[in-house]
């Protein structure tokens, strides 16, 4: 039997506008921020009434501009005070919000706009060049992209190099005022997709992960639930302050920041990149509540000198997902506050789970890595390497496999990979090894993509490895590496190197060929964005180790990869 959640709640069937901010018109704070610019917070701020109105504004003007219901709307840009207005103006127009990694190079992001199909790309000022140039390599008009600042919320913006200016797509007031979105309110309604979260997913190159008001709702509901069970949670949410670094494009801030904090009502501190000690400085000066992390920053945490030059006095709680983290990180964070105040938790999602699986009860004590149970509503299990017999006993080791409402549609257009990753009968198959503990929580120990078993004939590995907290797959990296003439083969794998996980090349040169590490690490220069690129080192072998069916022996070289960097 799968573990089911010990809870349940009630999920919806409605637009995930009206469950964020109830009706077009239904009265709403005036006066409590929810969305602030961390760098002047005093002036640059939303509170709920002024963004649903200038969302409404957007989703009007983007109807009048030729939006039809289902079209894809591409965000290319950092983290902004108005990125929640793009995101929520694009899903009240009716239409479908895809954001892409601000990083990306002009072929990364061409190919975001062809397989989405986007017909409209806002494009930060600061990346109008990359934006230019995809859009010429995906087909994309010039009057289709416009460039996107927040410059428009002192006045309209300018046009820049042909585009034009995004506020161009806001309407006035009084048609924003009268801006209704649809009623979503049947199951069959609330089933329409309103995001295209890209992930490489268990293989290959990135897809358009579709995700639906259903879904978005249900994750954002179930997330917030578990945070409920605070006993102190009513007053908690008066005091609550979030600090916004992580990347808005990807689904789990764009979950907690967008969704799970509108409907609590708590502020949210966007920074537009990742600073560190403007992290701290923040935390100190706003007196930010909660810690919303991801692995490399909890160690940055535990080890950044400047981390005892700030009075973090005001966090209650610590959080990390999206990669694995070791309990010994989080005991040294633990040390940073009086002893029994912060005890350090994980959880742990997936694109595919909309944002947030599996999770801590807040009145549980966490001992381990383990990253907790399942959601309300949600079930798990432990699949055996025959890809059919369920695991029962505990501490044993296989796939793990969810369902639950928040569970994707399917990869966008692509029914093959839909019908890899999920069943029929709605369980998503993860990729990532975990087993379940006497206490009945489940660890996440490998993350092996063993979709690629095919069920038992095929047992090669595929290897997703997340830098930073991003993913990176390496069968992209390799069929770039290989269109390199002096590269005959190679193989991509993840190693760890001062506590972060990073790209790792085996290359095989071709006959009579010549080639330093450095000139592969910089064909790869412009080709990829940073998080992508080769800095877990370059070796260069004679064959890639494959089974006979040609697929690389991943294990085989993550261990080769162990051994080498033992030996320095
Ligand atoms: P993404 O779709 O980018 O959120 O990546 C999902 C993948 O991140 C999962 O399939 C896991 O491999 C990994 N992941 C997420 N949270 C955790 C965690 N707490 N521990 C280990 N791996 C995690």
């Amino acid at each position: 039997m799968p573990y089911k959640s010990r809870w349940t709640i009630d999920i919806p069937n409605a637009h995930l506008a009206s469950i964020l901010l109830d009706s077009p018109t239904a009265p709403l704070s005036k006066t409590k921020p929810c969305f602030l610019e961390a760098a002047r917070p005093e002036t640059h701020y939303f509170t709920p009434h002024d963004f649903r109105l200038w969302s409404q504004r957007f989703a009007a003007g983007l109807r009048k501009s030729g939006l039809q219901p289902g079209d894809r709307v591409l965000l290319f840009s950092g983290n902004d005070l108005f990125y929640p207005v793009v995101f929520m103006g694009i899903i009240m127009a009716g239409g479908i919000f895809t954001g892409a990694n601000p990083t990306y190079v002009a072929r990364e992001l061409a190919f975001q706009l062809q397989d989405s199909g986007a017909t409209y790309l806002i494009c930060a000022s600061n990346s109008l060049d990359t934006g230019l140039e995809a859009a010429k390599q995906a087909g994309l008009d010039l009057d289709r992209i416009f460039v996107f600042d927040n410059a428009i919320y002192d006045g309209p913006g300018l046009s820049q190099k042909g585009c034009r200016h995004w506020g161009e797509l806001i309407a006035p007031i009084e048609e924003g005022t009268d801006f209704a979105w649809e009623d979503l309110s049947t199951p069959e309604k609330a089933n329409t997709t309103l995001v295209l979260n890209y992930s490489s997913g268990t293989t290959g190159r990135p897809k358009g992960v579709e995700i639906t008001h259903k879904n978005y709702v249900a994750n954002m509901l179930q997330y917030n639930y578990m945070a409920s069970l605070n006993p102190d949670h009513a007053e908690k949410l008066l005091r609550a302050r979030w600090l916004c670094f992580l990347p808005l494009y990807h689904a789990m801030a764009q979950n907690i920041f967008i969704a799970a904090a509108l409907r609590r009502g708590t502020p949210v501190y966007i920074m537009p990149k990742f600073d560190f000690v403007k992290v701290l400085e923040y935390t100190q000066t706003f007196r930010i509540t909660d810690f919303i992390f991801v692995p490399p920053v909890m160690v940055m945490l535990a080890k950044h000198p400047a981390v005892k030059k700030f009075d973090l006095s005001s966090v209650e709680s610590v959080g990390s997902g999206a990669a694995p983290l070791g309990r010994e990180v989080c005991v040294e964070v633990e040390k940073l506050w009086p002893e029994g105040k912060i005890n350090v938790k994980q959880g742990w999602g997936m694109t595919e789970a909309t944002c947030s699986m599996l999770g801590w009860d807040p009145r549980e004590k966490s001992t381990s890595a383990s990253v907790g149970e399942p959601n309300a509503n949600c079930e798990a299990k432990i699949v055996a390497e025959d890809g059919v017999t369920e695991i029962l006993e505990r501490n044993q080791r296989g796939e793990l496999w969810v369902r639950g409402h928040n569970v994707m549609k399917g990869y966008w257009r692509n029914p093959e990979a839909t019908k890899e990753t999920k069943t029929e009968d709605g369980w998503l198959r993860t990729g990532d090894i975990a087993y379940v503990d006497d206490q009945g929580k489940f660890h996440v120990v490998d993350r092996l993509k063993i979709f690629q078993w095919k069920r038992g004939t095929d047992m090669t590995p595929q290897e997703l490895i997340k830098v930073k907290g991003n993913q990176v797959a390496p069968a992209e990296l390799e069929a770039l590496l290989l269109e390199h003439p002096a590269i005959a083969d190679v193989a991509v794998v993840g190693v760890v190197i001062n506590d972060e996980e990073r790209p790792r090349a085996y290359v095989v040169l071709a006959p009579g060929q010549s080639l330093t590490a450095e000139q592969v690490i910089q064909f790869m220069d412009g080709k990829v964005a940073a998080v992508k690129r080769i800095t877990g080192g370059v070796v260069f072998i004679e064959a890639i180790p494959k089974n006979p069916s040609g697929k690389i022996l991943r294990k085989v070289l993550r261990e080769q990869a162990q051994a080498e960097l033992k030996q320095g």
